[in-house]
């Protein structure tokens, strides 16, 4: 018999799949809580629940999905990075940052990935599967309860293009702001995707308040195909009409990712051109300097260009960041520490 997902389940459809048993429907908020507020592992512990109802569930469903393999803890800045193993025996990377306003985890949405950005780890050997909700949960769960810690913060940024497990994705950030859950503040989560057009239209009906961050990386359609794949499929044009139409049904302010690579988008060319595509929009630019990935495209630029690039943006007015390092010396970066163990 197929064991049931049932930690997948959102309220409604454990309110059903708990009647479907014979149980009174209240019996599935407890059950709620034990999974995604408690997170006990075991059914075992619900004890507020009839020992037959625990016995059935044992017996039909399964809790646990995920489970710390590896813990990385960088000497420099505290980030811990997992390496978590599904039930199938497929590995993910979720890490955890610790910052003044609290803990961020972020979490991988795929065991790998199928969009192809040629910098980027996580997309050797290609997709093998979508995550389910509960494996997304999961990573949070298990990083709590093995730090004793709250997560106040979730950017989902890890291995995979959340957009391509759209349902699992929303549904997992609805679980997770849920009051019954661990109600984590939507203000609190960034979905970060490579810019998959119809999705964003379709997300921004979902009556979220997200932060959506866009992995732009270039400043024209012609630079980005040299970086991305998925640029063949989606003009820049396309994305930044869809950003703005976010921001005006949303009222958020958008994030923009730039990953500087040397020689190829880093110039103050390229920062002119940016400024100009952004002018005005209510956003906020992230410059990600290069993790060099061993086989994959490009070189870190230079810390003065970098600099450059920043100033170039300031000048213009538009809001720009350079992302801080965390956990540089443990391979926290993108997909690097499940490559090495695939070896
Ligand atoms: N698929 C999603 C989320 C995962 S990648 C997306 O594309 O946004 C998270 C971010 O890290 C993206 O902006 C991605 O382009 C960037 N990234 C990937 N590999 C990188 C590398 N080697 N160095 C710096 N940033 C990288």
């Amino acid at each position: 018999m197929e064991m049931t997902d049932i930690k997948s389940m959102d309220m409604e459809h454990l309110r059903l799949f708990v009647e479907s048993l014979g149980e009174k429907k209240f019996r599935a908020k407890q059950l709620y809580s034990w999974m995604h507020q408690k997170l006990v592992k075991d059914f075992e512990e619900m004890t507020d629940l009839s020992k037959t109802f625990r016995e059935r569930l044992k017996k039909e469903c399964v809790l646990g999905s995920v489970s710390i393999r590896r813990e990385q803890i960088s000497k420099k800045d505290g980030t811990r990075k997992y390496l978590m193993e599904l039930r199938d025996g497929n590995m993910v990377e979720t890490v955890l940052m610790k910052y003044h306003h609290g803990n961020s985890v972020c979490v991988s949405s795929q065991v790998g990935c199928r969009m192809g950005c040629r910098f980027c780890a996580s997309t050797v050997g290609g997709l093998t599967r979508s995550l389910e909700t509960s494996e997304i949960l999961d990573q949070i769960y298990e990083i709590q309860r093995h730090t004793g810690e709250r997560v106040s913060n979730v950017i989902i940024m890890g291995i995979g293009e959340p957009l391509d497990n759209y349902e699992n994705v929303v549904r997992f950030i609805r679980m997770l702001s849920d009051e019954n859950g661990l109600h984590i503040s939507q203000r609190n989560i960034t979905l970060s995707t490579c810019g998959l057009v119809p999705r964003i239209y379709d997300l921004m009906e979902e009556d979220l308040t997200i932060t959506l961050a866009i992995s732009l990386h270039a400043p024209n359609d012609g630079i980005r195909r040299q970086m991305m794949p998925v640029a063949d499929s989606f003009s820049m044009r396309e994305i930044i009409d869809a950003c703005k139409k976010y921001i005006q049904k949303t009222g958020r302010r958008v994030t923009f990712e730039y990953t500087l690579v040397q020689g190829t988008n880093d110039s103050r060319e390229n920062a002119g051109e940016l400024s100009g595509l952004l002018r005005g929009m209510l956003c906020h630019v992230n410059l990600i300097p290069l993790n060099a990935v061993e086989g994959r495209m490009g070189q870190r630029s230079v810390p003065q260009n970098i600099r450059e690039f920043q100033e170039v943006l300031e000048r213009e007015h538009i809001n720009v960041t350079i992302r801080r390092e965390m956990g540089s010396d443990i391979d926290a970066a993108c997909g690097q520490l499940r490559n090495k163990n695939r070896k």
